[in-house]
C-alpha cells in the first residue's frame, strides 16, 4: 500500500454507505492523485462490500484501464490477470479468479447484451464520469436500470475529480455524496502564444515554452507536456531532445498505443527528472506524481459528428476552458508550480466553458442499434442523465431502417442482430457482413477504412507524380475504391515506405493506418461464411450498395454531373469520380461545402445496376403515373416513373395525361409565365380588378374574389380539355369569368362597378379600376366643363379619380377634388394652356 492518500480517509464512509443495503448508489468526488482509481476499488474488496463478487471499473480509456490494473496487482504483489485485471477492446487480461476488472465502457455495454443481470459483478465503479462519453451514460442507464429491477444488490459508485456532484446525486436519487478535502498549491499560468507570422508548430512552441520555464521545475519536478496526438508526441520529443535547455532530463511520451514498460516509465517515480509528452490521458485518467510544470497545446483528439462522413469520428480540437484548467492544475499537486499555454488570452476567451456530452453531439446510431438488440427494446425504457436529443434519434431510426437492421414496425432484424455484434457503426457492421456474404472481406474493410480515416492521396501532386497516379486508374473501373485499393496494396508492398508512396500521390501514414482499421474491423467480424479470396468488381459494389443504400444517387442526365440523391437531396458528383461513366450510383461521403451557394459534393462513389436495387430491396420500389410539360413538343405528356423509395429511377412517356392532369400542368406553365394565352388580357384584369376592388369596397356584398389560387383554377378551367399549347393559346377566357359569378352578382357588378359611367354633363367616360389604388377615368379638360364633383362609384362610397388631359392627351393634373381643382388651379392651367391651343374653347 502506499502511504495514505486522501481517499483512505474517507474509506469508513464508503463503507458504511456500501452497506446501507439495497439500490446502493454512492458519488465520490477528489480531485486527481486523490486515489479514486488506484485505491477505491481496493477498498471496496479488502472490506468484504464486493461479496463474492466482481468490482467492474469502467474506464473511458483503455490505457487507463491497463495501466490502473499493473498498478493495483504490484501494489497487491500479484500479477495481472490473478486478482487483479483488464479487459479493452481485443485484449482479455481478465480470468475467474479476477475480482478487480478495469474495462472499457463500451465493454461493459457489450457485456450487457450477453447477460443483462450482470450476475458475477456485484460493484460497478464508473470512473472518470465527467468525461460523459456515450458509452458511460449508457452503461449508467444499464446499470440503474438492472439495479433497479433484477439486481437490487448490486452498488453504483460514480467517481470524477471534477464532477458537479448535485447534478448527479439528483440524477441518482438516493445517492450518498462523498467529498475529500482538496488541497491544490497555486500554479502561474502563461498565456505564450505561437507565432503565428513564423508559422510556429505546436513542438517548437513547446520546446520555446520549456527552455523559459525549465527553472519552475526546480531541483526534482517533472514537466508535463500536452499534445493532441502521437505524431505531434513523437515531433515534440524529437525537437524537445535536440534542444541544450533539455539536457540532463529524461523525455518520456506517453499515450495508448505505447509497450507497457514505457507506459510505466513515464507514470511511475524514478530519481531522475523528466519531462513527459503525454495525449490527454494525463489530464485526470494517469496521475503523474512531482510535476511543477505543465506545457499545454490547447489541443485534443475528441469524438465528434462528422456530417460529411456521416459517423463519428476524432477530430483535432481546442479544448474547453474547464479542460484547461485541469491540465494546468497538473502542475500544483505536490507544491506550487508553473502552466504555459500555447494560445492567446483572447482566443481562451472565446473557447466554450466545457464540452458538451457525447450523447448531445454525436449518431445514435449505434446506441439505438444496442438497444433494440438488447432486451431494452428503445431509449424510452431507461433513465438518462441528459436524454437523447429526437432528432439525432430519428435518423438514427431512419438509417438502420435503410440498412435493413430494422423492419418495418421498427423491431430488429436478423441482419440487425448481426450488425449489433460488431464494434462498429452499423453502417460498416452492414457493409463487412455483407461482404462476408459476397467473399470480400478485405476490400470492404479497407474501403471501410478509406471513409473513416484520412484520405490516402496526396494533397496537390505534381505533374509528375500524378503520372504515377494515374496508373492506379483503370478505364473499367466502376467504384472510385478500385484505384485506391490498388495503391493500397502498392504502398503494402513497399511496406508504406514514405518516399516511394509519396511519388505515387500516396499518402504513406494514411495508407498504414488505413491497413490498422481494416484488420480491426476483419478481425470483428471473426471467420467470415464466406470469404472466397476470388472476387469479382460487383461484390464490393454490391457491400458498398447494402450500406450505402440511403446515399444512392442518380444523375440528371448524361450531360451534367448534377445528381438527384435519396432523401430528397441534390448534389454534384465529383469530376474525377469514376462513376461518371454511369447514371447511378452510391457514394460514401456527402459533404456541403459552402461558398457562394451551398453545394453538395459527392464522393467515393461506386456505380450501380438498377437490377441490384431490386434484387436488395423489392419492396421499395413504386411506380407513379404523372404528367409533365414536355418542351420540344409543347404539349403536356403522361409520363409514369419508377422509384426507389423517394427517388425517380426513370420514366418513360406513355399515352395520353388525364384531361385534369394536363391542364393542371398547362395552367402551371401559364402562371409560370412560361406560356402565354392570349384571350388573357387587359379587358380580362379590368374584370378582376372590378370585382375584387368592389368585394373590397361593399364587403357586405359577399363577392367571390380572385386571388392567386383562384387565377391557376381559371386559367385551368380554361386549358381543361387540351394538351397542346396550340389549343390554349387563342381561348377566349371569359366564359370561365362568366361562370365566377351568378347572375345576380353579374347584375351588382354592373351596378356598384360599372365599366363607364355619364358624367354631370353628359359625357361618358370609361372607368379603370385598380388592383390596389383608387378607380379613376381620362378626360379632357373641355369635356369635364360643367362637372362641379367627381362622379362616385360603389353606392357613391368611392370617387372617381379625374385625370385631366391636355388637348394634346397629355396629362395636366389628378385630382379626386374637382370643386378644388376648378376654384384653385383652373385659372393657372388655363393661362398656361390657352396661348398654346387657342382654336379650343376656354371658358
Ligand atoms: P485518482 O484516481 O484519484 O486520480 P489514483 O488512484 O490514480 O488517483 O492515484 C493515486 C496516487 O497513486 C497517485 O497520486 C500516485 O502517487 C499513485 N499512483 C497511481 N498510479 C501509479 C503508477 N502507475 N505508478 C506510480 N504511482 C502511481
Ligand atoms: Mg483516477
Amino acid at each position: 500500500m502506499p502511504e495514505r492518500l486522501p481517499i483512505h480517509q474517507i474509506a469508513d464512509e464508503i463503507e458504511s454507505s456500501l452497506r446501507r443495503g439495497d439500490e446502493a448508489r454512492l458519488v465520490v468526488a477528489a480531485p486527481t492523485g486523490s486515489g479514486k482509481s488506484t485505491q477505491l476499488p481496493q477498498i471496496v474488496l479488502d472490506r468484504g462490500l464486493a461479496g463474492d463478487g466482481k468490482i467492474v471499473v469502467l474506464q473511458p480509456r483503455r490505457i487507463a484501464a491497463r495501466m490502473l490494473a499493473r498498478r493495483i496487482a504490484s501494489e497487491r504483489h500479484g500479477r495481472v490477470g490473478d486478482e487483479v485485471g483488464y479487459q479493452v477492446r481485443f485484449e482479455n487480461h481478465s480470468t475467474r479468479k479476477t475480482r478487480i476488472e478495469f474495462v472499457t465502457d463500451g465493454l461493459l455495454v457489450r457485456r450487457f447484451l450477453r447477460s443483462p443481470g450482470l450476475e458475477d459483478t456485484s460493484v460497478i465503479v464508473f470512473d472518470e464520469f465527467h468525461e460523459r462519453g456515450l458509452d458511460s451514460d449508457l452503461a449508467l442507464a444499464l446499470a440503474l436500470k438492472t439495479q433497479s429491477t433484477a439486481r437490487p444488490d448490486l452498488k453504483i459508485v460514480v467517481m470524477s475529480a471534477t464532477l458537479k456532484t448535485d447534478e448527479i446525486a439528483r440524477f441518482l436519487g438516493s445517492a450518498d455524496v462523498l467529498e475529500t478535502e482538496s488541497r491544490a498549491y497555486p500554479v502561474d499560468i502563461h498565456h505564450q502564444p505561437l507565432r503565428a507570422g513564423s508559422q510556429e508548430t505546436a513542438w517548437d512552441g513547446a520546446t520555446r515554452a520549456f527552455t523559459q520555464q525549465r527553472h519552475a521545475l526546480g531541483d526534482e519536478g517533472h514537466a508535463l507536456v500536452f499534445m493532441p496526438g502521437v505524431f505531434e508526441i513523437r515531433k515534440t520529443i524529437e525537437t524537445l531532445k535536440r534542444s541544450k535547455g533539455t539536457r540532463g532530463l529524461d523525455i518520456l511520451p506517453l499515450y495508448g498505443d505505447l509497450p507497457p514498460e514505457q507506459q510505466d516509465a513515464a507514470v511511475e517515480g524514478g530519481a531522475r527528472q523528466k519531462i513527459i509528452v503525454a495525449t490527454n490521458v494525463a489530464e485526470t485518467s494517469l496521475t503523474i506524481d512531482g510535476v511543477r510544470l505543465v506545457i499545454d497545446s490547447g489541443l485534443a483528439r475528441i469524438a465528434d459528428y462528422d456530417p460529411r462522413r456521416e459517423i463519428n469520428t476524432l477530430t483535432m480540437q481546442k479544448i474547453a476552458r474547464d479542460s484547461a484548467d485541469q491540465r494546468a492544475g497538473r502542475a500544483g499537486r505536490t507544491g506550487p508550480g508553473s502552466a504555459v499555454r500555447l494560445w492567446s488570452e483572447a482566443d481562451h476567451a472565446k473557447r466554450p466553458a466545457g464540452t458538451l456530452p457525447e450523447i448531445e453531439r454525436l449518431d445514435l446510431s449505434e446506441l439505438l442499434l444496442f438497444l433494440k438488440a438488447s432486451h431494452i427494446g428503445s431509449t424510452g425504457d431507461l433513465q438518462w442523465i441528459t436524454p437523447p436529443p429526437r432528432d439525432a434519434l430519428e435518423k438514427a431510426h431512419s438509417l438502420l431502417h435503410q440498412l435493413g437492421a430494422l423492419d418495418a414496425s421498427s423491431t430488429i432484424t436478423e441482419t440487425g442482430r448481426e450488425m449489433a455484434g460488431l464494434p462498429v457503426h452499423p453502417r460498416f457492421a452492414r457493409l463487412i457482413l455483407a461482404a462476408g456474404d459476397f467473399g470480400c472481406v478485405e476490400e470492404a474493410a479497407l474501403a471501410a477504412a478509406f471513409c473513416q480515416g484520412k484520405s490516402l492521396w496526396t494533397r496537390n501532386p505534381g505533374p509528375e507524380t500524378r503520372r504515377w497516379r494515374e496508373r492506379f486508374f483503370d478505364d473499367d473501373d466502376t467504384s472510385d475504391f478500385q484505384p485506391l485499393l490498388r495503391a493500397w496494396s502498392f504502398a503494402r508492398e513497399r511496406r508504406f515506405d514514405r518516399d516511394q508512396c509519396e511519388s505515387h500521390g500516396i499518402h504513406a501514414m494514411g495508407a498504414r493506418e488505413a491497413g490498422k482499421i481494416a484488420k480491426e474491423l476483419t478481425r470483428a467480424l471473426g471467420s467470415p461464411r464466406n470469404s472466397g479470396t476470388m472476387t469479382d468488381g460487383n461484390a464490393l459494389a454490391k457491400s458498398l450498395l447494402l450500406a450505402f443504400s440511403d446515399h444512392l444517387a442518380v444523375r440528371k442526365s448524361n450531360a451534367t454531373l448534377s445528381c438527384h440523391v435519396a432523401g430528397g437531396r441534390s448534389g454534384t458528383l465529383e469530376k474525377e469520380s469514376v462513376a461518371r461513366n454511369g447514371m447511378i450510383f452510391v457514394c460514401a461521403e456527402i459533404s456541403e461545402i459552402e461558398g457562394k451557394t451551398l453545394q453538395t459534393n459527392l464522393r467515393l462513389a461506386t456505380l450501380i445496376e438498377p437490377d441490384w436495387l431490386h434484387e436488395f430491396y423489392p419492396e421499395d420500389f413504386s411506380r407513379e403515373e404523372g404528367a409533365a410539360w414536355e418542351e420540344t413538343e409543347r404539349r403536356v405528356v403522361r409520363r409514369e416513373s419508377t422509384k426507389f423509395r423517394d427517388l425517380v429511377l426513370s420514366s418513360t412517356q406513355r399515352g395520353e395525361p388525364t384531361k385534369e392532369k394536363a391542364a393542371e400542368i398547362l395552367a402551371e406553365e401559364v402562371i409560370g409565365g412560361r406560356l402565354k394565352l392570349k384571350g388573357w388580357d387587359a379587358a380580362v384584369e379590368q374584370w378582376i380588378a372590378r370585382l375584387n376592388s368592389l368585394a373590397a369596397w361593399m364587403p357586405e356584398l359577399e363577392l367571390p374574389t380572385i386571388g392567386d389560387d383562384d387565377r391557376r383554377l381559371l386559367v385551368s378551367q380554361v386549358c381543361l380539355g387540351a394538351t397542346r399549347y396550340k389549343e390554349i393559346k387563342d381561348r377566349s377566357v371569359f366564359p370561365a369569368l362568366k361562370d365566377w359569378l351568378s347572375a345576380p352578382q353579374h347584375a351588382t357588378l354592373n351596378a356598384y362597378a360599372p365599366e363607364r359611367l355619364s358624367l354631370a354633363n353628359g359625357r361618358q367616360v370609361k372607368i379603370i379600376y385598380e388592383n390596389d389604388g383608387a378607380p379613376f377615368f381620362r378626360a379632357k379638360l373641355q369635356h369635364l366643363y360643367d362637372v362641379d364633383e367627381n362622379p362616385r362609384v360603389a353606392d357613391g362610397r368611392v370617387p372617381v379619380v379625374a385625370e385631366i388631359l391636355a388637348p394634346n392627351q397629355r396629362p395636366v393634373q389628378k385630382t379626386a377634388d374637382l370643386a378644388g381643382f376648378w376654384a384653385n388651379s383652373y385659372d393657372a392651367v388655363k393661362s398656361q394652356l390657352r396661348g398654346r391651343y387657342p382654336k379650343h374653347e376656354w371658358r
